[in-house]
This record gives structure tokens, C-alpha cells and sequence, in this order.
């Protein structure tokens, strides 16, 4: 069963409303289904009444596959209440197309968080995350966000901060999920959220693969067999380079070779960058104990990120 706020509005009236809800959230081990953030801010409120007062956020684009349930199962192993946000935020696209394009499966989506786990599901309208009184401070992102992804998606990680920063000063998590397939992005939130100084934990998880190696994405969906096939490259590279380390005494030979490995196959690479885990830059000694290799590449139209620490 689905719980819909809005009928249950009719039923109980407004002020019991999300105190029945969530006895039913935690009861029943339902989902509720929350399209406003007067709404979710209501069920907040009254889930504080119920002891159930620490918050695991997931923030999510939808078309949910494995790699996001695993981040929805951490969190509701580790917190009293979870919310899981789906919502496909126009700031951080820099390209119209891909945002038009992005696959949109809400209804799919709600159905695998109800085998997942017993939830929140927050799928907010533009004017709840991006208010007239807009709560966003901009963030010095201290040019973490010039390299990789950032050098082919200006604004991106602009977008992708606003909307994290948003969505913690409304929900107030005690923990916020996210994968570590996202390498930059992740290095980028850790650094907003010591910043502005938010009290929250964030919690790192590890990027799920396809029994072929071939990372979890949204975007998959619009790969077709062969090119699925063809997306291996990108994970084979990554395998590649970790294993070869050892044979090169310097960054931009090892970075040469696994280019021209990557070449062999049908995708077209955007970058490959062996940088320091924390700071991003580029290493220059293999040595050195930190180092993540990062790709991007067309696949067909689509555009894939992967990274291994090697
Ligand atoms: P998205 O819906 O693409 O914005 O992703 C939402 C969250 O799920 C982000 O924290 C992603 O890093 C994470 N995520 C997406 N794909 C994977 C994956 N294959 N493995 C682990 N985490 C993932």
C-alpha cells in the first residue's frame, strides 16, 4: 500500500494527519509518499513526538537502480526515520538536452523503495527546493569543482551544491547518503558540508557494478546490448590502470598507456585523470598513497563517469 498525504488529509483533517501517517510508516513498514515540503516538513515535526527524530537523507535524480537502494538500506539501518528525495535538478544540467532526456520512472521507482525499506519519499516541486527566500550562502567550492567533470560541465557542481545545501537546511539530516560513484561530487559535498558547518554525517558508500564490472547508472537505461557491451572498456581501463601501476615510475606514462588502452575501444574518452583522492589535482608521484583514476567517456550519445581508487 501506498500512502498518499492528501487522502489521508481528507480523512483525519490536518492536524492529525502526520502523526497518523507515521504511525502507519512505522507500524505497517509503509512508504509515504511526500509532494511538498510543507508536508514533509509537517511529518518532520511529528516524528519528533514518536522518538523517532534522527533523519538519514538520501538525495536521488530517480530511475533508481541497486546502487541507490543500497544507499536507502544503509540508511535505514542507521536512522529512525528515512527520506529519500527523487527530483531532477534543472541547476546542475548544463546541457538542455541531457536534462530533457534524463529517464523519469516514478511510478517503477516507488515500487522497488517499497521492497526496499520503510520511507519517506519526497519528490518536491521546483519552488520547494529553489523558495523565493532561497536559504543558499554561496560556497567557496576552492576550484574543486575546475577540474574532471567540472571542465566539461561548467555550473554542474554549482547546481549539485545548491540543491544539497537546500535540501539539508530543509530536512535536517543527522546523516546523508551517497555513492562513491560520484567521486567528485562526493569529495565536493564533504567539502560544503564542512563549510557551512552543517551537523551532518556524511556517509560514504561503495559504487555497485553490474556482474560485468559496468557501473550502475541512470543512464544506463539508455544504452542499448552492444553498447553496454562497449561501456565495459571504461571499467576494464580502471582495472587496467591498477594493475599496471606498479610497472610505471611516472604518472603521465601510466596515464598514456591506459589511454591508448581505452582508444582500442568504441567509446570516446572526455578525460582520464589520475588524481589525489582528497585535494583532486593531479598526482605526480605514483607513490604517493591516495590516488583515484577517474573516467568520463560517450557512449553513443551518452555520457558515463566511473572511477576506481587504484
Ligand atoms: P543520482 O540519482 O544519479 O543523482 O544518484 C543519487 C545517489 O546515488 C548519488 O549519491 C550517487 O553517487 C549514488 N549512486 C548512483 N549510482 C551509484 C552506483 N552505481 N553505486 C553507488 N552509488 C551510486
Amino acid at each position: 500500500m501506498l500512502i498518499k498525504n492528501a487522502k489521508l488529509q481528507k480523512i483525519y483533517g490536518f492536524s492529525k494527519k502526520h502523526l497518523v501517517l507515521l504511525v502507519i510508516l512505522f507500524k505497517l513498514k509503509e512508504i509515504i509518499l511526500c509532494e511538498s515540503s510543507n508536508e514533509l516538513l509537517g511529518i518532520i515535526n511529528k516524528s519528533q513526538l514518536l522518538n523517532k527524530s534522527e533523519i538519514g537523507f538520501v538525495p536521488t535524480m530517480g530511475a533508481l537502480h541497486e546502487g541507490h537502494l543500497q544507499l536507502v538500506r544503509r540508511a535505514s539501518e542507521e536512522n529512525e526515520l528515512v527520506i529519500v528525495s527523487i527530483f531532477v535538478n534543472p541547476t546542475q544540467f548544463n546541457n538542455p538536452e541531457d536534462l530533457e532526456k534524463y529517464p523519469r520512472t516514478l511510478d517503477t521507482d516507488i515500487q522497488l523503495l517499497k521492497q526496499t525499506a520503510n520511507c519517506i519519499v519526497f519528490v518536491p516541486k521546483q519552488f520547494d527546493i529553489y523558495p523565493k527566500n532561497d536559504p543558499y550562502e554561496p560556497i567557496d567550492l576552492v576550484g574543486l569543482d575546475q577540474v574532471m567533470e567540472g571542465r566539461f560541465r561548467p555550473g554542474h557542481f554549482q547546481g549539485v551544491v545548491h540543491v544539497v545545501y537546500n535540501f539539508f537546511k530543509l530536512i535536517k539530516p543527522c546523516r546523508a547518503y551517497f555513492g562513491k560513484k560520484d567521486f567528485q561530487q562526493l569529495a565536493i559535498i564533504k567539502h560544503m558540508n564542512r563549510v557551512a558547518k552543517f551537523p551532518v554525517q556524511i556517509v560514504e558508500c561503495e559504487t555497485i557494478r553490474e556482474d560485468s564490472g559496468l557501473a550502475k547508472s541512470s543512464r544506463n537505461l539508455r544504452l542499448n546490448e552492444l553498447q553496454q557491451r562497449e561501456a565495459l572498456i571504461i571499467y576494464h581501463t580502471l582495472l587496467f590502470v591498477k594493475e599496471h601501476k606498479k610497472n610505471f615510475r611516472e604518472p603521465l606514462e601510466l596515464k598514456k598507456a591506459a589511454i591508448e588502452k581505452f582508444n582500442a575501444g568504441k567509446l570516446k574518452l572526455e578525460y582520464l585523470e589520475l588524481v589525489d583522492s582528497n585535494t583532486l589535482q593531479e598526482i605526480s608521484d605514483l607513490k604517493s598513497g591516495n590516488i583515484t583514476c577517474c573516467i568520463a567517456a560517450y557512449c553513443g550519445e551518452v555520457r558515463l563517469i566511473d572511477n576506481l581508487a587504484i
